[in-house]
Formats: structure tokens, C-alpha cells, sequence
């Protein structure tokens, strides 16, 4: 089923196995590329305005330009997408990614690289994080700071996150790492966003800090539509060890439980904990699809 699957290339349509680029590609040389994914819910694609506002944003943190308009590149998503939703079953949905590299330099300059492409999502291996909570470790590597290369652009570089999920993964393979930034503060994991909740309010990293998440600003908006108070703060160990709930949120994820951070229960334990629960339905309410029952189905 893979091999059918139809991926954007350079201005064409092709089967990934028959996609190509340059070896010679600033992308694959030097890391040197911006990408933004969203989702499909029951087949509909999620907030792709907002999502491409982010890629959009990115891509002139990076002085890149794809040479096509948000609107252009909005439309190619659709058309992709309608052409590779017929692969999967009705209640599977995908990953919807764009990606933007320098690519190849020559001594007339340089012409961008533009992918688009789609993934089913990992429903059942991610099952059990819905069932048992997620067990979070935090690692020694410490979050790009933004003095170095700002976490706010979706930079396709992840050598940062991916040394902090090698680490964790090798002490407990189901762990799933959130990094501290440079102060101590929690900020974020491999394509995730973290909250905790305390004495009823919803907390999350500042933005300085982290990617704006699509989630996670999801999920601050629901938070206030449930009269819940929310706020963005720096959020060291002690006020994780201490929170109430905590959880992840991400495009795939939406609202993930926590279960654990670096072996400590999160509050009483129990997953969903009240709060976590009451996010959780309001966004399934949001996409129109029962998000936790949508993995938890997978096992
Ligand atoms: N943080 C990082 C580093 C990410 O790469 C992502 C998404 O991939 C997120 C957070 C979550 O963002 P979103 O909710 O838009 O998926």
C-alpha cells in the first residue's frame, strides 16, 4: 500500500518510490529546511490556514522562499491529500507534511526543494500511552535556546531532539523525552508541546521557548472556553513533581496523558486525570472525533 502512495515533488505528482532529489540537496548536506505538518480527523484536514500561517513564518525566520503562495501551497495539499486518502481505511487518518529545503546551490544560485507528502497516523503503536499514561524522562540534553537557532521556527533539523529520545529510549524504550531549556525550565519534546495543571489552572512553557504548537494553542483556547484559567510560564521540576496532571499535546496526539515524569506519578495517577479528561472531550468535540477511542481501538 506504501508504494502507491503519491508524494509533491518540484511542481510534480510521483509515486514515493519514484521521488527524487539532489545528494547534493542544502536539506540533506546541511540540515538546512523548514517543514509544518497537520492532520486529518475522519479524513478532513485540521486548521491547514494556521498551520501554513506557521510554515509561512518559518520559512522567512529561515530566508527561505518556496516560490509558491500560501494559497498555492494550500491547494497542492489538497490535491495530494485527495489523492492518497482512497489508500486507507475510514478510520485511518494522515500526517499531512510540507517541507521546504535550500536545495542545490550552483553559481547561479540556489532553487528551493518543495515536498509534500502524507503519512498514515501511529495509532497503535502510540495506543498504550492513552491507556497507561505517558512516561515522561527528562534528558541531560538540554533544548536548543532561542540565542542559538529559535525553537519557534519548525526547523526540519531534529539532531537536538532525536540525541534527547535516543537517550531516554535507551533507559526506558516507552519514555518519551521533554527537554529543559537552558534555564531549567521545561520546554519540549520531539514534535510536542507540555502542560501541567496546578490548583486548577492550565500551564504551559513560554513561547520564547518552544514551538507554538497548533495543539497547544488548541488546547489554551479550549481551556478558556471551559472557564479555565491558563497561563504561559516557566515551569521548573518542582512544579512538575508537584502539579495536579500533566500532559503533551502535538498534532497527532492532540492531548496525550502523563502519567510520570523521570519515574515521579503525576498527581493521584489516574489517566485521564479530571482536567486532562475534560480537554480531551472538548477537543474531540472540536474535530468531531472521538480522539482517545481513536487509539485506543488500536489495541
Ligand atoms: N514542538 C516541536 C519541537 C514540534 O516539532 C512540534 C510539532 O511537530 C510541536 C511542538 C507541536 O506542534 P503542533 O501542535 O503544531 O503539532
Amino acid at each position: 500500500m506504501n508504494q502507491d502512495r503519491i508524494a509533491y515533488v518540484n511542481g510534480e505528482f510521483v509515486l514515493e518510490k519514484d521521488a527524487v532529489i539532489s545528494i547534493r540537496d542544502r536539506g540533506f548536506l546541511q540540515g538546512y529546511s523548514v517543514f509544518d505538518t497537520t492532520r486529518t480527523f475522519g479524513h478532513k484536514i485540521f486548521k491547514l490556514s494556521e498551520h501554513l500561517d506557521r510554515f509561512y513564518q518559518s520559512l522567512k525566520y529561515a530566508r527561505l522562499s518556496p516560490q509558491i503562495t500560501k494559497d498555492q501551497m494550500a491547494e497542492i495539499t489538497m490535491e495530494l491529500l485527495n489523492k492518497n486518502l482512497e489508500l486507507i481505511d475510514s478510520d485511518d487518518d494522515y500526517w499531512v507534511t510540507q517541507r521546504v529545503s535550500r536545495g542545490v546551490s550552483t553559481s547561479e544560485g540556489e532553487v528551493p526543494t518543495v515536498i509534500l507528502e502524507t503519512v498514515p497516523l501511529p495509532f497503535k503503536s502510540r495506543a498504550n500511552y492513552y491507556k497507561n499514561g505517558m512516561p515522561v524522562v527528562v534528558p541531560s540534553v538540554r533544548r536548543t535556546p532561542p540565542e542559538v537557532l529559535s525553537p519557534r521556527a519548525k526547523i526540519q533539523n531534529y539532531a537536538n531532539l532525536v540525541q534527547a529520545e535516543f537517550e531516554v529510549t535507551s533507559i526506558n524504550p516507552e519514555a518519551w523525552p521533554i527537554l529543559l531549556d537552558m534555564n531549567g525550565n521545561m520546554s519540549e519534546g520531539p514534535g510536542s508541546n507540555f502542560f501541567i495543571i496546578k490548583n486548577g489552572k492550565v500551564i504551559t512553557p513560554k513561547e520564547q521557548y518552544v514551538l507554538a504548537g497548533i495543539s497547544r494553542s488548541t488546547t489554551l483556547e479550549l481551556a478558556a472556553e471551559l472557564g479555565l484559567e491558563t497561563l504561559e510560564a516557566d515551569i521548573d521540576l518542582y512544579d512538575v513533581y508537584t502539579a495536579d496532571e500533566a500532559f503533551v499535546t502535538s498534532t497527532s496526539f492532540c492531548i496525550c496523558p502523563v502519567l510520570s515524569v523521570n519515574g515521579a506519578i503525576i498527581g493521584e495517577g489516574e489517566i485521564p486525570a479530571p482536567i486532562t479528561k475534560r480537554l480531551l472531550s472538548a477537543y474531540s468535540g472540536l474535530v468531531g472525533i472521538d480522539i482517545e477511542q481513536q487509539y485506543l481501538s488500536r489495541l
